[in-house]
């Protein structure tokens, strides 16, 4: 019998399962709204142009070669990440109290500033937002550190649940660390607003709290006083599987900074000795050129736009039909997702009878939706209140 013979079936991953039961589906009609994957008007993954450029750039220059990157990673991709995150004229860059260090996308920057937290820092809690993208929990709590949340939706009007944000923040240990989605929050589509945010990073600062920001959407970044920030080219460069992404932390004094950059190294080199090279050369090759950064803006803003022309069609396909309800969150909140406010046996009524995939959360990918599949849906959303 094998020493193994013990070991009991794992669960999917309640993301990536979704995806694993979509492509058992023989339906013609089936629709994958579950992972955050972009997707063009006729349901493909896209490269970026300015990415595909980039490439045959790489590949035509002749001195490249594959050696070892060294544990930090590739140096100028540390420093144009820094600068896209925290802004060109950013002080804490130009006094050098930034470390920086190149991970395995959105997700590996997150486990190593974990695991930098919990054998740096004295205070081993961490806030999460009510609710967060799934593996958060799982990450931190690998990590060691101790996971507790605090307020952030409020079912009753689909918005942001400022009050219990603001006391549960407020009643946090000083020092403690708070993670924040930098913008468009997965999985419920609803962000701060400026005047909220800044109220926000005065209670942080009051507190003592240490803000860690989830940029895996690209855009908000407080700068000032300490915090760490874990980038993510997965969506913005669609790079998803080349694992692109960063670390940087921002400390008060380039003395400081440049300790925590050793100790980064020691957490590091046990973990995957260095991060690998090809996806974060693509990345340098576009942010540093200034044709290429335009283009890529460009290509950004188009995917972006889709997205919010598939909220607009969505709801507009609900109002026509009457569907019953206050379908205006779907147009209202940001980014790739929108939290529906379906409940799980209304997903799987929806999976069954439509084929059609997402969280049992009731969260649907905007970015997996195209003009041809948005009647099927509303169909499916009109069947499953109804
Ligand atoms: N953080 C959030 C909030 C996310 O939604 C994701 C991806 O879905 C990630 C981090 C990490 O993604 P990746 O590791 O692919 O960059």
């Amino acid at each position: 019998d094998s020493v193994f013979a013990a070991i009991v079936q794992a669960p999917e991953d309640p993301i990536l399962g979704v995806t694993v039961a979509y492509n058992k589906d023989q339906s013609p009609v089936k629709l994958n709204l579950g992972v955050g994957a972009y997707r063009t008007e006729e349901g493909k993954p896209l490269v970026l142009n300015v990415v595909r450029k980039a490439e045959q750039l790489l590949v035509n220059d002749q001195s490249r070669v594959k050696e070892y990157l060294p544990i930090l990673g590739l140096a100028e991709f540390n420093k144009l990440s820094a600068k896209l995150i925290l802004g060109d004229d950013s002080p804490a860059i130009q006094e050098n109290r930034v470390a920086t260090a190149q991970c395995l996308s959105g997700t590996g920057s997150l486990r190593v500033g974990a695991e930098f937290l919990a054998k740096h820092y004295h205070e081993r809690t961490i806030y999460i937002p009510q609710p967060s993208w799934g593996n958060h929990l799982k990450v931190f709590t690998m990590a060691g550190l101790s996971v507790k949340t605090y307020g952030y939706y409020d079912p009753t009007t689909l918005g942001l649940n400022f009050q219990g944000l603001l006391e549960d923040l407020g009643a946090a240990p000083a020092g403690a660390v708070v993670l924040l989605h930098a913008c468009a929050h997965n999985p419920t589509g609803v962000d701060p607003t400026v005047e909220q945010w800044e109220q926000i990073r005065q209670l942080i600062r009051s507190k003592g709290l240490l803000p860690f920001f989830d940029s895996a959407y690209q855009g908000f970044a407080s700068d000032g006083g300490e915090c760490f920030i874990a980038q993510s080219y997965a969506k913005n460069m669609g790079l998803y599987g080349e694992r692109v992404g960063a670390l940087s932390i921002v400390c008060k004094a380039a003395d400081v900074a440049g300790r925590v950059e050793s100790q980064l190294k020691l957490v590091i080199r046990p973990m995957y000795s260095n991060p690998p090279i090809h996806g974060a050369s693509i990345a340098s090759t576009i942010l540093k050129n200034s044709d290429m950064y335009n283009e890529w803006k460009i290509e950004l803003k188009a995917m972006a736009d889709r997205i919010i022309s598939m909220r607009k069609q969505l709801f507009d396909a609900l109002t026509a039909k009457g569907t019953p309800g206050d379908w205006s969150h779907i147009v209202k909140q940001i980014g790739m997702f929108t939290f529906t406010g379906l409940n799980s046996d209304q997903v799987a009524f929806m999976t069954k009878e439509y084929h059609i995939y997402m969280t049992s959360d009731g969260r649907i990918s905007m970015a997996g939706l195209s003009s041809s599949t948005v009647p099927h849906l509303a169909d499916a959303i009109h069947a499953a209140v109804t």
